[in-house]
């Protein structure tokens, strides 16, 4: 195996490198991740993740860890009302069966720590926040904000949407979406935003209207987490000025924003019991490439970030995992660099065309009649699910 002997360092412990790392090590490789978080007990933030057949799925059952995906998912966690921007429900699956089961659902702390308890001891290096490397004889030298370092012989930059081992690789640089979102979430949501937690009944809803989206997710722990969508100007967060650790300037920004929805809405601001951060969404061109390096490379946000519109980020993420992981423990290739050229050109060539689906996607759910858009997308994918089962 052209991995044998070679010390491999991860940078980043999300889905993308603990799925990487759990699957070299299954192959024997020598495997270090190094995570800024302070340790595995750090509170995950963000939304249910529903994980698709052929990509998140896949990489947990090649990862030997699909019954305990199945342990922990929620079932109830894909069914979605879908509603206009006064609470008018268009579509509701909660009655019936078909599309959520087909997309499983899964909370990011379980996730996490499915994929840590698969590690060997010590995989994870808490506490290692990269910030740069340096050549070093046939590999790399990482450095970390605690003035420790690292030596390894492949480096695999899994760091996320603002990656800082990626301006090594490429110059590439985002392009704006258009879209902001606000994320947020509201604990104790029984008490705190009782209406939409009974709208949303432990699954999601998507709710479209003037060009604006709200999309709500209930978590295991009783939590409603959110995220508005906005067309707003590239600096709109500095512009606006607004103090996001705020909550009464952020209740004010979404009255004003979001004056032609129902009131209903404001309670995700209303309680003491949440917290807010402001993302804008951007994208790499749909042509991205670059010249492969003999001993570094990307997956995840970090090669393909893109807007969360069509579910697919933390797929892909583990996709990439799944298939850099093949790559680098295949006897095809007689160098570590061929390896990393042929995953290289596959991962693009699919991160293209999901990004490129992802992006029709973010313009229809903040388009003209977005609602109606969305449910005819829905009645093609329901067909196309019921031909599958039939066939
Ligand atoms: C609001 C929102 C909703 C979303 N909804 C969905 C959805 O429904 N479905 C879906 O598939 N995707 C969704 N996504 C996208 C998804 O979260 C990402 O695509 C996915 O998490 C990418 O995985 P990753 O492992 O590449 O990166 P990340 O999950 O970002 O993980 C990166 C890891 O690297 C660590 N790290 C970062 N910098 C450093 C550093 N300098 N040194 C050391 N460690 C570092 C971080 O702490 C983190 O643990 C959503 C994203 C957002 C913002």
């Amino acid at each position: 195996m052209i991995i044998n002997n070679k010390r491999i360092a991860i940078v980043g412990g999300g889905p993308g490198g603990l799925t990487l790392a759990r699957l070299l090590q299954l192959a024997g490789a020598d495997v270090k991740v190094y995570e800024r978080d302070a340790g595995k007990e750090v509170r995950v933030q963000g939304a249910t993740l529903d994980l698709h057949e052929e990509s998140g799925l896949e990489a947990l059952r090649r990862a030997g860890l699909i019954d305990a995906f199945y342990a922990n998912y929620r079932p109830h966690a894909g069914k979605l009302r879908v509603t206009d921007q006064n609470v008018d429900i268009k579509f509701d699956d909660h009655a019936t069966e078909g599309l959520a089961e087909n997309r499983p659902e899964i909370d990011r702390g379980p996730l996490r720590h499915i994929l840590l308890d698969s590690l060997n001891d010590d995989t994870v290096v808490w506490n290692s926040h990269f910030i740069s490397m340096d050549k070093s004889g046939e590999g790399w030298m990482l450095y970390f904000k605690n003035g420790s370092k690292a030596y390894a012989d492949i480096v695999i930059a899994a760091d996320g949407a603002n990656s800082k081992i990626r301006p090594i690789i490429t110059d590439i640089k985002p392009i704006y979406s258009g879209i902001t979102i606000i994320e947020g979430n509201v604990y104790h949501a029984e008490q705190n935003a009782p209406h939409l937690n009974h709208l949303t009944d432990g699954g999601k809803v998507f709710a479209m209207g003037n060009g604006q989206s709200l999309i709500l997710s209930g978590k295991g722990d009783g939590s409603l987490s959110f995220y508005t969508g906005c067309k707003v100007s590239e600096n709109w967060i500095k512009e606006s000025g607004i103090d996001f650790n705020n909550k009464q300037q952020v209740l004010q920004w979404f009255k004003h924003a979001f004056s032609s929805w129902s009131n209903v809405w404001q309670e995700l601001f209303l309680s003491d019991d949440l917290w807010f951060i402001p993302r804008p969404q951007y994208h790499y061109p749909l042509n991205q490439h670059w010249e492969p390096i003999a001993n570094l490379t990307m997956i995840g946000d970090a090669a393909h970030r893109m807007p969360p519109y069509a579910g697919e980020g933390v797929n892909m993420a583990m996709q990439d995992a799944m298939e850099l992981a093949t790559h680098l423990t295949s006897n095809e290739y007689a160098t570590v660099k061929e390896a990393i050229a042929a995953y290289e050109k596959q991962m693009l060539e699919r991160a293209s065309a999901i990004t490129k689906i992802t992006l029709d996607s973010t313009a229809m759910m903040h388009g003209e009649d977005a609602v109606n858009k969305l449910l005819d997308m829905f009645k093609g994918t329901e067909q196309e699910y019921n031909r599958n089962e039939q066939a």
